[in-house]
């Protein structure tokens, strides 16, 4: 008698909002070398093609979708991984009003999907839910202090409605959620003028540009390279964990000491000057990751000289200079 091989389990398949983004893009990479199958919605505002352009997977879909507009996706889903939002100083400040409506509209009909795919949801929150923060290191369970209407307002409250509206789906329609609060992270397809720290060192430093530290650069910033974070999110997707999750390196600098990192990882001799400290600059950013330690066993592993060595090899002087954003 013949018996019929056929591996009883499905495919696992994996939406992933902002998947062309530079976090968004390594998460694929990641859901792909794990075997899943991916669909990733973008509408390259802030995204670009050059990101997923690797990828030859049979299991890889791309959508070029705005998902503040409506959101119909094909056939079984069994997580919703969502990271689309303009997510740089620079981006939020230009884009405002997309940044409210991604929040909120996007986060309204992603949660959506969710519910009726009967998927697990994931947000992609931020430590800027906690503002200018009055402890330190942040533990999930301080509510912030965040300013409604400064400039980085839009960010910061989109992320904090963001995060009401997915505990809301999860305690009213009992919709699987989780949401992860990311700090400052670095690595590959960052865009080198997106006005993030570390991104402008590398370029400065490359072109041989003195390196423009903001205020005295004493505050500081803990700084997660990538394969960590996407470890982290896959971690937290496939754990039980409905509660945020901090997931950021615990490690802190300050911006003079990382500006030093940089001279030193690239090899260069630029010098440091310093500009005006931008409105509502956070003074201090550091996770307290004891909830991530114990639900999901997850600490990061990297370095900042080795993220930032990593970081110089795998993107490519042209990449870093700015050349192709
Ligand atoms: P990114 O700008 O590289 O990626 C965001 C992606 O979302 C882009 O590809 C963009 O085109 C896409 N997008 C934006 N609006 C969209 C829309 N309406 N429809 C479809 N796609 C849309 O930023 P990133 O650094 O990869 O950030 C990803 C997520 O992680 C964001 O939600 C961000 O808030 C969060 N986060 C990132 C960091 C970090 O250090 N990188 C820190 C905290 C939080």
């Amino acid at each position: 008698m013949t018996v019929l091989q056929y591996d009883p389990r499905p495919m696992t398949t994996c939406v992933v909002t902002g998947g062309a983004g530079f976090v968004g893009s390594h998460l694929c990479d990641a859901l792909l070398e794990k075997g899943c199958r991916v669909i990733c919605i973008d509408n390259l505002d802030t995204g670009s093609l050059h990101n997923i352009e690797h990828i030859r997977s049979g299991e890889f879909e791309f959508m070029n979708l705005d998902i503040t507009e409506e959101v119909r996706v094909e056939g079984p889903v069994d997580f919703v991984y969502h990271l689309a939002s303009p997510a740089s100083p620079i981006d939020y400040a230009r884009l405002p009003l997309h940044t409210l409506k991604v929040g909120a509209q996007g986060t309204w009909h992603m949660l959506g999907v969710a519910k009726f795919k009967r998927a697990r949801f994931l947000l992609a929150s931020t430590s800027e839910v906690y503002g200018d923060p009055q402890v330190h290191p942040q533990k999930e369970d301080y509510w912030g202090y965040v300013n409604p209407i400064g400039p980085r307002g839009v960010y910061d409250e989109a992320k904090r409605y963001a995060e009401a509206l997915t505990m809301a789906y999860l305690r009213q329609q009992g919709v699987d959620t989780s949401i992860v609060r990311i700090f400052n992270t670095y690595g590959s397809r960052m865009r080198a003028h997106d006005g993030r720290a570390i991104p402008t060192f590398l370029r400065q430093a490359l072109l041989g540009q003195p390196l423009t530290v903001f205020g005295d650069g004493s505050q500081t910033r803990s700084f997660c390279f990538i394969d960590d974070l996407v470890s982290g999110l896959i971690g937290l997707a496939e754990s039980r964990e409905h509660l945020p999750v901090n997931i950021g390196n615990p490690d802190e600098y300050s911006l003079l000491e990382l500006a030093e990192a940089v001279i030193e990882a690239s090899g260069t001799d630029s010098e440091i000057i310093y500009e005006p400290l931008p409105t509502d600059d956070p003074r201090v950013r550091q996770p307290d990751i004891s909830r991530a330690r114990e639900t999901l066993g997850w600490e990061p592993a990297v370095t900042l000289e080795d993220g930032l060595k990593k970081t110089i090899e795998e993107s490519g002087r042209n990449r870093l200079v700015g050349e192709l954003d």
